[in-house]
């Protein structure tokens, strides 16, 4: 093996394991380096490119999907990272542990496949709060994997950034449970979020992201204890223990009513949310959603 191939093959493996190391679970590779992957490898030649993950720095612009249809080009931006001290990633660490063996719902430890704890970096200047895993997410382990999930991946994407730059939980760790039915999602009630919050408290404490985005009545209801509608809530600014909240709809609703009107309302708050981050939004940006 050629001392430029070694080199590149540890920085990957010390790269993935960073993002192993900060609960990042699927990273993105492209077609490309997917067949270059499964090409026998040349001892002492020009070195296969370095599988690119979501959080390589100098990426070009890549073709994604807006948060709607049509494929849009957005360039990555990155937003200045603190790097964790270890003291925060242990306690990011055991906090993570103590999730992961959590038995106080004992209905739904018994019904879970997987605690989903949250996936991003603990570094985040942006945090997304959604409500509950569904089907997919107790499956994998891992918040907004399923088709809402992929929708909300979309959205962060049009801003520039990846999931890997952000961090995503949810109100709920555990999948609500539904009894007596094979499919199907269900709130979750009061007594639950009461018992599940603290977890996400000491998530944010730990992460102190810039802004959170509550994604859903719920995940407003459990971070402010308002249960005013998202209708009238969402695109106002509030504030969770001094930290800047905007609250939007949840992407599951945006699947459920495509009106581009309500595409819109979302991406308009995402503006908001870029402005406080000192994120510019190029002219495309601005105009997304506003034409059929
Ligand atoms: N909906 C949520 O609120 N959270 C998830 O993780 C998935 C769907």
């Amino acid at each position: 093996m050629s001392d430029a191939y070694g080199q590149l093959l540890d920085a990957t493996i010390q790269h993935l394991e960073g993002l192993k190391s900060r609960g990042v679970r699927n990273v993105a590779v492209s077609p490309q380096t997917l067949r270059e992957l499964t090409l026998p490898t040349k001892i002492n030649s020009t070195p296969p490119s370095v599988p690119k993950t979501e959080t390589t720095t100098s990426m070009p612009a890549k073709k994604i999907a807006s948060p709607g249809e049509s494929p849009v080009a957005v360039a990555p931006v990155r937003l200045p990272i603190t790097s964790s001290s270890p003291d925060k990633a242990a306690a990011f660490a055991e906090l993570q542990k103590r999730a992961l063996s959590c038995v106080k719902c004992l209905h739904l430890a018994s019904s879970r496949k997987n605690v989903v704890f949250g996936v991003g970096s603990i570094d985040a200047q942006l945090m997304f709060v959604g409500e509950a895993p569904g089907a997919d997410e107790d499956e994998q382990g891992e918040p907004f994997v399923g088709r809402a999930g992929q929708l909300l991946t979309k959205i962060i994407q049009a801003t520039g950034l990846s999931r890997a730059d952000v961090y995503i939980a949810n109100i709920l760790k555990c999948r609500p449970d539904t009894p007596g039915q094979s499919a199907g999602n269900r709130k979750p009630t009061p007594d639950e979020m009461a018992t599940c919050i603290p977890y996400l408290h000491e998530q944010i404490d730990l992460i102190r992201p810039k802004v959170i985005v509550a994604l859903g009545a719920t995940a407003v209801d459990g971070l402010l204890g308002k249960t005013i509608g998202i209708t009238k809530l969402r695109g106002n600014w509030q504030t969770y223990r001094g930290t800047p909240l905007m609250p939007t709809y949840h992407p599951a609703y945006l699947l459920r009513n495509q009106a581009m009107s309500e595409k819109r309302k979302v991406w308009e708050d995402m503006l908001a949310v870029m402005e406080k981050l000192g994120m510019p939004a190029s002219e495309k940006q601005r105009n997304f959603f506003l034409k059929a």
